[in-house]
């Protein structure tokens, strides 16, 4: 079901992820909706008006890290989990933020075997 553009800035980081993804993949019904959606990504993005929990500076480092959700996962390299941390570059306060691997690098995970 389509979000209206009210509904998007109470979407949860998931339903936002999600409803992107079938933008995406179905530019016309979300014609409309695609412009608004990405703006709201952007308004949540991490590095957006940051400002460190810890000593109040405004400039940050970002890296990515993989993480697989259980021992087993890990053999067959599926399922990992990915976060986003990021770094105060005055006093390194680290912020985690969960994202999700999407099936195409989870398969590329699989043939790079990183
Ligand atoms: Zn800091």
């Amino acid at each position: 079901m389509l979000p209206t553009r009210d509904d998007i800035p109470s979407l949860s980081h998931r339903e936002l992820t999600e409803h992107l993804r079938l933008a995406r993949a179905n530019p016309g019904p979300y014609a409309e909706l695609r412009e608004a959606l990405e703006c709201e990504q952007a308004a949540r993005s991490p590095g957006t008006n940051y400002c460190c929990p810890k000593c109040g500076h405004d400039s940050f480092e970002r890296s990515e890290i993989r993480t697989a959700r259980s021992p087993l996962s890990s053999l067959f390299n599926v399922q990992s989990a990915r976060y986003t941390a990021v770094v105060c570059s005055c006093c390194a306060f680290t912020e985690f933020y969960q994202g999700q691997v999407s099936a195409g690098a989870q398969a590329l995970d699989l043939i790079l075997g990183s």
